[in-house]
């Protein structure tokens, strides 16, 4: 089976879940290159992803799309989902029961996907996967995520919508998507490294330290 027919059986499989929380919103699926190198993720869709379908299509899918042309890229080129599949009322953070419903769904994608770089999109999509970081100290920054067999880069950054409130959080942002080419490239230093056992444990390393190989 090809990645893009295991990710619609997924896709299915959510919609057949009469279970799951925000019914009767749409479901966002997500959408793009399933043999990415980069995966964005978010939080939960808004009021036009919800109208469309599809994830970051409103304000703040608009300042992604232009963040990505450029560093030269295409939203083709990359993968973009949610955590959470349908919107919230009002837009509201969702809760942590909506999260854990959702999560199974969100690592199934993942590893469909397999991409070498998860780009999580503000600090709810961060402590998904980064439990005990802080957006404003840890958003920029590389961690390496090794479980098993599997190690995989973690760069969280900055909520699109948040840089639309913000010229400094904007700024910031910039400076952190201009690095991806060169995080794919392995020309980075890791700063975190995430272990599973016995608990989640990030140990900060001091930029500077050897470089990682991953590649
Ligand atoms: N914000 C998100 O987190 N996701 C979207 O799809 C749109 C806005």
């Amino acid at each position: 089976m090809n990645k893009k027919t295991e990710l619609e059986k997924i896709r299915e499989k959510i919609l057949a879940n009469k279970s799951l929380p925000l019914i009767p919103a749409n479901l966002v699926f997500g959408e793009g290159n399933p043999d990415c190198q980069v995966m964005f993720i978010g939080e939960a869709p808004g009021f036009h992803e919800d109208k469309q379908g599809r994830p970051f299509v409103g304000r703040a899918g608009q300042l992604l799309n232009t963040l990505i042309s450029e560093i030269g890229w295409k939203r083709e080129d990359v993968y973009i989902t949610n955590i959470v599949k349908r919107r919230p009322p009002e837009n509201r953070d969702p809760f942590p029961e909506e999260i854990e419903a959702y999560k199974p769904y969100l690592a199934e994608q993942i590893k469909i996907i397999n991409p070498k770089i998860i780009a999580p999109l503000g600090r709810f999509s961060m402590n998904y996967f980064l439990p005990l970081a802080k957006i404003s100290q840890d958003q920029g920054k590389v961690f390496e995520k090794d479980s098993g067999e599997i190690k995989r880069i973690i760069y969280p950054l900055y909520h699109p919508a948040a840089a639309l409130r913000s010229t400094n959080v904007l700024n910031d942002l910039r400076t952190a998507f201009k690095r991806l080419p060169d995080i794919i490239a392995g020309k980075y230093q890791a700063f975190g490294t995430e272990t599973k056992t016995p608990e989640i444990i990030i140990t900060k390393k001091k930029l500077g330290t050897p470089q990682s190989k991953l590649f």
